[in-house]
């Protein structure tokens, strides 16, 4: 069978995402250094989860470099430390509300060591500050009055559109 997975580089909604939870929890992931992440999104992917985060291990981490030089020309080199994807099917299929796929970006940029050098494991079998904050089971779970704490990181519509 073919394999209908497609991995596509995201518009940049989920890097705004990104930088709006950095200032809503700077002690637990102001640090990453967002210019060193990138976002992904996966389309047919037939796989379970709703997100993930890659850490680029040398020496795969200077194709992105070798991009940068050989390709367009840019002030400074790329310099790509992590890849973030989510999973389209799941996070547009089954959670209709948008803060849910903040609550997995959140948790995605939590697994970006502090030293750019690796993935932070789980603590728990999820991170036990995402489950003290949101609750046990949070993704299917999260009552209202969390959900609604992560609409002020989703991109306000341009004015004039509903
Ligand atoms: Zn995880």
């Amino acid at each position: 069978m073919p394999d209908s997975t497609v991995w596509v580089l995201d518009d940049g909604g989920m890097k705004q995402v990104a930088l709006r939870l950095q200032d809503k929890f700077p002690e637990k992931i102001g640090h990453i250094d967002l210019e060193k992440v990138m976002f992904v999104r996966l389309v047919g992917g037939k796989v379970s989860w709703a997100g993930k985060c890659f850490h680029v291990r040398p020496p795969w981490h200077l194709l992105t470099q070798a991009t940068a030089m050989f390709g367009a020309q840019m002030p400074e080199p790329l310099d790509i430390r992590y890849i973030i994807a989510v999973n389209d099917d799941l996070v547009r299929g089954i959670f209709i509300v948008k803060e849910k796929e903040v609550m997995v970006i959140l948790h995605e940029l939590l697994h970006v060591r502090r030293d750019m050098e690796g993935v932070v494991p789980h603590d728990t079998e999820d991170f036990s500050w995402m489950l003290s904050q949101f609750g046990i089971n949070w993704l299917e779970t999260a009552p209202e009055e969390v959900i609604r704490q992560f609409s002020s990181v989703i991109e306000e519509p341009p004015e004039g559109q509903s």
